[in-house]
């Protein structure tokens, strides 16, 4: 082992999405901290983040029809849609800050617009789909959505989906023009060339082993450069655990408080992809269904158009399944080892609270590919095996704890900021609506950890995203301008050739 150690204001763990855009924050707002990043990997973005190993939607609320509920009297509660669209509309200013300052260039590698649209079957799904309609498109964020249970309209709108259709069934969708496919991928890896042109020092092969508190009230961290086995120590102010599915471990590591009594259940992801030109021009639109009942939130299916690599192609899933990995490079024995004294409990009781759900994912691992395909002809009558291959994606660690409301050992499908009480330490758990609202939840780890800051912040924090600590919703002028500026700043408003 070295005995150099290493000092510097912030250490940044992981190179996913979101360590990407504190460091991208933090930069912007004190140009002169000495920021310090780790990653096991060799490449930033090659977990969760990864174009591959999510779907890529810019959760704007804009189709998700898990973020609407019908309330006991039937009306439709909007208020998770709202505040979802809402922090979409904070990572588009930031990210149109980024471009309009040069920091970044050439959005269209990773956002492009699309068209967002639910689609449902059966009389009861149609009534509801809607009722959640007229509900959302009188809600400024939600201007320009149209519905129809036209066939006709449909064919035009999604001629794939409609093809070889024979049912008599009632369909129905919505239609948004104004929402997007994002490359995270792409981003988090302009966000690190960023990063490093502003010399942040980042260290690719490089594990966090280990993390204590250290006599000065600072971090100590214990990090295994991979190449040469050498280990270093590394101290800190401040550092944000942004390792993923990877960040529980390194949180227990810590020992602080707030970390305890809390679990974690992976959920893995699986889906199909379609390459076949003919194919891939006959959809252009992010189709979410409605999950199949007894199905997690995230496994909800949709079919979607993806821009990767200057190339469009056809993702259909996720197909949820079960791996006791963390990350999709982790270890089996990763949940395992999560169970603790202090939260063995509340594993326990999730256990038994969530056996149907354990056995869902256990029946949908077992999925064979023709079963896949006749979950995608729900979508595509005439989908043929041939045309489609299977991806992993990434890992999901859902969020086990103790809440008033669901009780002990409670799984929960959000993200999670946990931080010390003094605020040095910060940890991002959970993966739901995940990167497209990574903006406003690293504002929202500055705001705990840095209050002594904000007053002086405020200003500049304003200027790249104008709308922070206003209500959109409220302000239609403010959203309007919003949306022409992130729109033109970000090549939304113009179509880009892209081949095929
Ligand atoms: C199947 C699936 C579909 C999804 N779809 C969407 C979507 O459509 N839209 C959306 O907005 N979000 C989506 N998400 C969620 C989104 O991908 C995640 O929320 C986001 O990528 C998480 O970013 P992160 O930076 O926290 O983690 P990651 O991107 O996983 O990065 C964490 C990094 O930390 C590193 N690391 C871990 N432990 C250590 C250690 N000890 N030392 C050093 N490095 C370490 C890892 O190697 C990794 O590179 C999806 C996720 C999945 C799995």
């Amino acid at each position: 082992m070295s005995n150099r150690q290493m000092q510097t204001d912030v250490i940044l763990i992981g190179a996913g999405i979101m360590s990407a855009t504190l460091g991208s924050l933090l930069k912007e707002l004190v140009p002169d901290w000495k920021i310090t990043v780790f990653e096991k990997l060799s490449k930033a973005g090659e977990e969760s983040s990864n174009e591959w190993n999510n779907a890529g939607t810019g959760h704007a609320a804009l189709c998700e029809l898990n973020y609407t509920s019908e309330k006991k009297d039937g009306s439709i509660d909007i208020s998770k849609a709202i505040k979802i669209n809402e922090q979409f509309q904070v990572s588009m200013q930031f990210w149109a800050h980024l471009v309009n300052s040069k920091l970044i260039r050439n959005p269209q590698d990773f956002i492009m617009p699309l068209p967002h649209m639910s689609m449902v079957q059966g009389e009861k799904n149609v009534a509801f789909l809607k009722k959640r309609f007229e509900a959302m498109s009188q809600n400024p964020l939600f201007q320009g959505m149209e519905f129809s249970d036209d066939p006709e309209k449909l064919k035009e709108w999604i001629p794939l989906v409609m093809e070889g259709r024979t049912s008599n069934e009632p369909i129905a969708a919505t239609k948004i023009d104004t929402g997007t496919d994002v490359n995270f991928g792409a981003l988090t890896r302009m966000l690190f060339d960023h990063l490093k042109a502003q010399n942040v020092e980042v260290n690719y092969e490089h594990s966090v082993e280990d993390i204590k508190r250290a006599s000065d009230g600072s971090w100590e961290l214990k990090v295994k450069n991979l190449k040469n086995g050498i280990v270093q120590r590394h101290k800190a102010k401040f550092v944000f655990i942004g390792g993923g599915g990877g960040s529980l471990h390194l949180l227990q590591k810590s020992g602080i408080p707030e970390g305890k009594r809390i679990g974690g259940f992976p959920v893995s992801g699986i889906f199909m992809v379609c390459k076949n030109p003919e194919i891939v021009a006959k959809h252009h639109a992010k189709v979410y269904g409605k999950a199949k009942v007894g199905a997690p939130p995230m496994s909800v299916p949709h079919l979607d158009t993806r821009y990767i690599d200057g190339k469009k192609s056809l993702l259909f899933g996720p197909f949820a399944g079960f791996s006791p990995k963390f990350l999709k490079t982790g270890s089996m024995f990763d949940l395992i080892t999560s169970v603790k004294p202090n939260n063995v409990l509340t594993m326990l009781a999730a256990g038994a609270k969530e056996m149907a759900l354990t056995k869902y994912l256990i029946q949908q691992v077992m999925l064979s590919k023709e079963q896949r395909m006749a979950e995608l002809r729900e979508f595509i009558p005439n989908a043929k095996s041939e045309d489609w291959d299977l991806v992993v994606a990434g890992q999901r660690v859902q969020v086990i704890k103790d809440t008033e409301a669901g009780g002990k050992g409670t799984l929960q499908f959000g993200t999670e900021v946990i931080t010390s009480a003094d605020g040095s330490i910060a940890a991002l758990l959970g993966a739901s609506p995940g990167a497209s609202t990574a903006v406003s939840v690293m504002l929202e780890v500055i705001k705990k950890c840095f209050p002594q800051h904000m007053n002086e912040w405020e200003a500049k924090i304003k200027e790249m995203i104008p709308s922070y600590g206003v209500s959109l919703m409220d302000n239609p002028e403010l959203l309007h301008e919003i949306h022409s500026y992130t729109a033109k700043a970000l090549g939304l408003d113009k179509k880009v050739a892209v081949a095929r």
